[in-house]
């Protein structure tokens, strides 16, 4: 007999591996502890993520695959994949293991480890999933001193020629149309509502309340939007094409209290876990683009084919290229703990607050929630990186190492020192107002530099950057930042520090 391994983000429906029925093959699934308490999980992501693999299995095993499945109460499952697989060796007299390449370092050196320790052979293969292997970055940058993500991109659109007109220049005469993607949503569109998939969730949710698992956030069953088979998979990917694709770009980075996803796909899951794979999603969108060009500007599409073929393959070789080391890295010597009001969105600060009570609720927020709000915050409070990290990859679905990790202690913390992002993406309450509708709610003024009432933010801004002069001050991108801290007069900035360094001292009174 032959044992395949199958992780939970290891969801490829069309993975070589079941092009042919073979009796001679136990393919293995199990929900464990060890998955569920490596950190507190968001419980929208336990039920996502164990629906998923059931239905991943049964699909398996309607096409004829033997597949053993433990569920997390299922009698002979010990709760950790390593001796899960020992006992699953010895009672099935298998003779060889096989297992597809993990997208996290924890489970690919416990599996790596495995293999050294058992008698039988053993063998690992490509999960079939990204266009870059894990070492590709590496040789692209091989001798460069930085890693600049849009080389790597354009590198992509030329590798897998998308929308190139030849081998060398882009369609539309420009590589990048970042520049068109900065609207506040005024409401000014219809977005359509999405289609409900009323998937029963609840069995699985009581589950992981017998079971007494530590969880984050909340779950409603009648209202749980998360898809998880290849069919709902598919058509959150036609929702998208069809309603958002046409403002995808123009609205990347507005936030809306009454809109949590405005014109965002909310494909992470389906493509972290491998439901979808990032090349169909990217050829589907061009296509329905192709189709109506006449009402979708290239703009749309070309931010969002960047996000997957660029960002996502990017972060991902980053991740091989650094880890372990990359975990560990705090470059700012941030060292204040993360607020207590991480975990239940209860502060007078009205950006924060929507936008953790939204991730309570959703266990998801869009891209500049989690980088200029909850993330700009944790950043200009310096706190440590490890608890930030811990705090992102427990509360959003599609959280999965490589690529939170890399989003979070890089882009976001800028504890890797510049690796991944050029400069700290840190802003004033100013950016925040120009970008959403929160400060208009706020118990805050916006407008106020260090009074009682004055956004907090803005004070954070400046204390910051007087605070981490020593790391910033060589920065090129900084440098009109630090001409205009050089400009202010002593006494603002000391009532900015002072104010700073309460808010920092006590967050929760804010
Ligand atoms: C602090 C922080 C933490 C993050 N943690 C994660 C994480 O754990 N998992 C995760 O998948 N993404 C993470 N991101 C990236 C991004 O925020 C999410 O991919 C995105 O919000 C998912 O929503 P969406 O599917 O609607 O994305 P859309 O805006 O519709 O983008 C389309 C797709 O592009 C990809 N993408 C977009 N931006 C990035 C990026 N920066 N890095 C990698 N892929 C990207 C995603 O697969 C996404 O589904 C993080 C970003 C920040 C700033
Ligand atoms: S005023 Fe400041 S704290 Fe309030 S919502 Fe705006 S940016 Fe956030």
């Amino acid at each position: 007999m032959k044992l395949r391994l199958l992780l939970g983000d290891q969801l490829n429906y069309n993975h070589s591996w079941f092009t042919t029925v073979d009796a001679n093959v136990i393919y293995f699934m199990a929900e464990m502890r060890q998955e569920t308490d490596y950190v507190t999980h968001h419980i929208q992501k336990i039920v996502a993520f164990f629906k998923s693999m059931r239905n991943f299995s049964e699909h398996l095993q309607k096409q004829g695959h033997h597949v053993i499945y433990y569920s997390l109460d299922h009698p002979k499952n010990k709760q950790s994949l390593t001796d899960n697989l020992a006992q699953l060796i010895k009672e099935n007299q298998v003779k060889h293991f096989e297992y597809q390449l993990p997208d996290e370092y924890r489970l690919d050196q416990q599996l790596q480890k495995f293999c050294n320790s058992i008698k039988i052979s053993s063998s690992v293969c490509d999960t079939e999933h990204f266009l870059t292997n894990r070492t590709d970055l590496a040789h692209f940058f091989e001798g460069k001193k930085q890693y600049t993500m849009e080389f790597f991109y354009r590198y992509m659109r030329k590798r897998f020629h998308i929308m190139m007109v030849n081998d060398k220049d882009p369609e539309g005469g420009k590589w990048n149309f970042d520049h068109n993607n900065r609207n506040k949503w005024k409401g000014a569109h219809l977005i359509p509502i999405k289609k409900d998939f009323f998937t029963n969730v609840t069995p699985i949710e009581n589950l992981v309340k017998e079971n007494n698992i530590k969880t984050i956030g909340s779950v409603d069953s009648k209202n749980f939007t998360w898809p998880t088979n290849r069919k709902e998979c598919l058509e959150t990917l036609d929702y998208f094409c069809k309603n958002l694709l046409i403002h995808f770009g123009d609205y990347q980075d507005a936030m809306h209290t009454n809109e949590y996803y405005l014109f965002h796909s909310n494909l992470s899951f389906a493509l972290n876990t491998k439901q979808l794979h990032p090349k169909e999603v990217v050829d589907k969108a061009i296509h329905y683009w192709r189709k109506n060009k006449d009402i979708i500007t290239i703009s749309q599409i070309e931010g969002f084919v960047r996000q997957i073929i660029g960002w996502r393959e990017y972060m991902r070789g980053i991740y091989w290229l650094k880890m372990p080391n990359y975990a560990q890295l705090n470059e700012l010597a941030n060292h204040n703990p993360l607020p207590d009001f991480y975990w239940t969105g209860t502060t007078k600060m009205n950006c924060l607050k929507h936008c953790i009570t939204q991730s309570l609720k959703t266990g998801y927020a869009h891209h500049i929630q989690r980088l200029m709000i909850t993330g700009n915050y944790a950043l200009l409070t310096q706190t440590h990186p490890d608890q930030v990290d811990q705090w992102y990859l427990g509360i959003y679905n599609d959280a999965i190492e490589w690529v939170e990790i890399t989003n979070t202690r890089g882009m976001s913390q800028f504890a890797d020192g510049g690796v991944v992002a050029t400069k700290p993406y840190i802003s004033s309450g100013s950016y925040i107002n120009k970008m959403s509708n929160y400060c208009k709610g706020c118990h805050y003024k916006v407008s106020q530099k260090t009074t009682e009432n004055a956004c907090p933010f803005n004070s954070l801004y400046w204390n910051f950057l007087d605070e981490k002069r020593l790391f910033l001050n060589k920065n090129q991108r900084m440098s009109m930042m630090y001409r205009l801290l050089d400009k202010m007069d002593s006494e603002t900035l000391v009532a900015h520090k002072k104010r700073a360094q309460h808010i920092i001292a006590n967050p929760n009174d804010y």
